[in-house]
């Protein structure tokens, strides 16, 4: 089971990222990542999978190195799991990352549509380069790689070339079981990737707005990346100009969540109960993670948990823990067949 609450577990077929900082430290989602400090633990610890991935600088702080290596033996896990689970693909990474290959991808997507018993949420800070790799993608690709890289393992849950052949189209395109979602810890990040989201093809779309940095209005998203070229997506004349509402577009879940850890940014509760309030209007359902570690020491709650996840302990209005269906992932994904 994974600590993450809003999942079930963790599947990390690769490790290693680079943080995405920008021209504002204040508002970067990866300027504390605890990934980072995780895989410099299991890194010391020896654990496959996690060498060269980050380093220790002569002041002291943990980077990565840019570096991402494949696990192996991780990459079979869903498919030896026949409990329908979700899982939270690459928690120590981001699957779009520019050093994972496209045909790295190619390979985990292969996997996942052989494992047509689970969900599979698919989080990235990178957008651009997942709607690069759905532009350019086939699932003859995710075959050869699968054929390639893991054919000893996976030829044991499918007889023969063909039958994976048959296997990886059978589900259809997009993926039913695989949700896709950005992060959204401040308002230039909505703007910045949530139009992308909007325009890359899945059966399901999510925001994770964690760490949650400053209030941020979904109703009136910008275009930093260009138009939308999605049918379906207007630009709402009662809107702000060159704005839209990114809750009417095709948006299916929210995470909602302040920082955690002992350096961790300020969450104002105002700023969470708003954002709950839009997806609310919406009739999207929500999750609310955590107020984190700022409110947990400010309501005196930080010993019981440091990072206010204990929904008992908030106020009243905000104690939602809502999922999007598997269903409604599996009737949108028939509309693209
Ligand atoms: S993208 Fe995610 S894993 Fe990568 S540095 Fe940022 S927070 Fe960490």
């Amino acid at each position: 089971m994974s600590q993450i609450q809003w999942t079930q577990q963790t599947w990390n077929p690769i490790l290693g990222c680079t943080q995405i900082i920008g021209n504002s430290q204040e508002l970067s989602g990866c300027l504390h990542c605890y990934a980072m400090r995780q895989a410099y633990r299991n890194q010391a610890m020896g654990l496959r999978g996690y060498q060269g991935v980050v380093k220790k600088l002569s002041f002291g702080a943990i980077v990565w190195t840019g570096k991402v290596n494949l696990v192996p033996e991780a990459l079979l896990k869903p498919l030896q799991r026949l409990k329908p689970t979700t899982w939270f693909v690459n928690s120590m990474s981001d699957l779009f990352h520019e050093s994972v290959s496209f045909e790295m991808i190619d390979l985990i997507f292969g996997i996942m549509a052989l494992s047509q018993q689970h969900t599979f949420q698919v989080l990235t800070k990178r957008p651009e380069r997942m709607l690069e790799w759905f532009e350019q993608t086939h699932r003859d690709d995710w075959c050869n790689a699968l054929v390639h890289y893991a054919w000893s393992g996976v030829s044991k849950f499918v007889n023969g070339t063909t039958n994976l052949d048959v296997a990886i189209r059978n589900p259809g395109f997009p993926l039913p079981n695989v949700w896709l979602g950005v992060s959204v810890e401040s308002q230039f990040a909505a703007d910045e990737r949530i139009p992308l989201l909007l325009e890359t093809p899945a059966a399901l779309r999510f925001l994770s707005c964690e760490p949650l940095l400053e209030s941020i209005d979904l109703t009136t998203v910008r275009c930093l990346n260009g138009g939308l070229t999605q049918p379906g997506v207007d630009f709402n004349p009662g809107q702000p100009l060159g704005t839209f509402d990114a809750l009417s577009a095709g948006i299916s879940w929210g995470i909602v969540g302040g920082e955690s850890g002992y350096n961790a940014r300020h969450c104002c509760v105002e700023w969470i109960r708003h954002l709950v309030g839009q997806f609310k209007t919406a009739g999207i359902p929500v999750f609310v993670k955590q107020l984190g570690t700022s409110w947990a020491k400010s309501s005196g709650t930080y010993r019981y948990h440091s990072k206010c996840g204990a929904p008992d302990v908030w106020p009243e209005d905000l104690q939602i823990r809502e999922f999007p269906s598997r269903e409604r992932s599996h009737a949108r994904a028939a509309e693209f067949i």
